[in-house]
C-alpha cells in the first residue's frame, strides 16, 4: 500500500497542573507536539506523533513541521507503508539528527501498515514476549521533601506500585526529597532516582551513600549525556544499577555506551530513537550485551505511547527490575484518541487492535 499524502499538523496540550513534571531540565507545563497523518492509495490513513521538546532534543513544534512537509515528504511519497528500514534510510540522508520527528513519520508507517494487514504492530515487531500489561512507575518532580512525599502517595493511592525521584539539583536537598519519599511509601515499594545528567562526578560521588542507605533501585542518567566514562566509573563504586537515558538517543550512542561500560540499563523509546525499529535495533543490541531495557518518557499523547508498548511487549530484555515510564496520558486532562490507552493500578495496557490501535479522532 503506498504513501499518497504525509502531513504535520501542531497539537499543543496543558499538562494537568495538579501534577506537571519538574526536573533539572526546568519545568513541564505545555506540550507543544506534533501530529502526523500519513495517507495512502489504498484509502488507509496512519497517525504519528512527535513528542518534541527543545530543552531534550533541539527539536520544535515549528522544526518538525518544516521538517515533514518540507525535506521528508516528498522522497518518501510513493513508498510502501512496509518499506520502514528504505524510509529510515531516507530520512538519516535527509536531515540529521531529529530523532522524534522522524519517529513521527516512522510511526504512521507502521500503523498503516499495521491496519492494511488488520494486525498490531507488536505482531509486525515478531509478536509478544510477555503480558499485554506494562507495570509502569510514576516520577516525582525535584519539589521539596514534603509534597514529593504527599505527590507519591496521591500516585500510589491512584495504584503505582513504583516511583522515581527526579534529583540532580543540590545533593542534600536531593537526598532529603528521595528520604521523604521513602519514608511516605515504606521500605518495599521501588524507589529510583533521575538526575537528568544533572550531577557533576563528584556530587554524584556523594550521594551514592545516601542512595544506597535509601534503598534506591536505580539511577538514571547521573552524569551529563556525553559523560559515558564518567558514568562507568560511578559504576564500579555502588551495586545500584545505572541507566542512561539522555546519553542514548540513536543506535551509535548505544553502541558507544555499550563499549565504555557505561550502564546496567538502556532507557529507550521510539522518540527519542527516531522510530519503533530503531528503538528495537537498541534493545536487541543491548540484550547481546547483557543489559537490559527501561521504557523512557517525553510524556506523550496517546499515539506515541501506543508505539513505546508494541516495543515494550516485543522486545526480547524489557527490564523485570526496574518498571517503566509509559504515563504520558496520565498527565493530560484531554485526549485527542479513540480509543484511549488504558492505564490503571499501575499498569498500561498493550492495545490489540490494528496498528497502533489508537486513531485520531
Ligand atoms: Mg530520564
Amino acid at each position: 500500500m503506498r504513501i499518497s499524502a504525509i502531513t504535520a499538523r501542531p497539537v499543543t496540550l496543558d499538562v494537568n497542573p495538579d501534577i506537571f513534571i519538574q526536573s533539572s531540565l526546568g519545568k513541564h507545563r505545555k506540550s507543544p507536539y506534533v501530529l502526523v497523518i500519513l495517507e495512502t492509495h489504498g484509502g488507509v490513513t496512519g497517525f504519528g506523533e512527535a513528542t518534541v521538546m527543545p530543552r531534550w532534543s533541539g527539536e520544535t513544534q515549528h522544526s518538525a513541521v518544516a521538517a515533514i512537509e518540507e525535506i521528508l515528504a516528498p522522497p518518501l511519497t510513493g513508498l510502501d507503508v512496509c518499506d520502514i528500514n528504505e524510509a529510515l534510510a531516507i530520512m538519516d540522508r535527509e536531515i540529521h539528527a531529529n530523532e522524534f520527528t522522524k519517529a513521527a513519520v516512522e510511526m504512521a508507517m507502521w500503523d498503516a501498515w499495521g491496519k492494511s494487514l488488520n494486525t498490531p504492530v507488536w505482531k509486525l515487531l515478531g509478536g509478544q514476549r510477555r503480558d499485554l500489561s506494562i507495570p509502569l512507575k510514576i516520577s516525582i518532580g525535584a519539589f521539596p521533601p514534603a509534597e514529593a512525599a504527599r505527590r507519591v502517595m496521591v500516585a500510589k493511592d491512584r495504584g503505582f506500585k513504583a516511583c522515581k525521584v527526579k534529583v540532580g539539583l543540590d545533593v542534600r536537598g536531593d537526598l532529603e526529597r528521595v528520604a521523604a519519599v521513602r519514608d511516605a511509601v515504606g521500605p518495599d515499594f521501588p524507589v529510583g532516582v533521575d538526575a537528568n545528567g544533572g550531577w557533576s562526578e563528584s556530587q554524584a560521588v556523594q550521594a551514592i551513600p545516601g542512595l544506597e542507605r535509601l534503598r534506591v533501585n536505580m539511577i538514571e542518567q547521573p552524569l551529563a549525556r556525553w559523560d559515558f566514562r564518567g558514568s562507568a566509573r560511578l559504576r564500579n563504586l555502588t551495586p545500584i544499577p545505572v541507566m542512561i537515558d539522555e546519553g542514548i538517543f540513536t543506535v551509535h550512542q548505544a553502541m558507544e555506551a555499550i563499549r565504555a561500560g557505561a550502564c546496567d540499563i538502556i532507557s529507550i523509546y521510539p522518540g527519542k530513537n527516531g522510530g519503533i525499529r530503531k528503538s528495537v535495533q537498541i534493545a536487541e543490541m543491548a540484550h547481546a550485551a547483557g543489559i537490559e531495557c527501561v521504557i523512557g518518557s517525553n510524556l506523550e499523547l496517546d499515539l506515541a505511547t501506543s508505539a513505546m508498548l508494541q516495543v515494550a511487549v516485543s522486545i526480547p530484555n524489557l527490564s523485570a527490575r526496574v518498571n517503566h515510564d509509559i504515563i504520558g496520558p496520565f498527565y493530560y486532562l484531554e485526549r485527542i484518541t479513540d480509543p484511549l490507552i488504558r492505564i490503571e493500578d499501575g499498569v498500561a495496557w498493550v492495545p490489540e487492535g490494528p496498528g497502533l490501535g489508537v486513531t485520531l479522532l
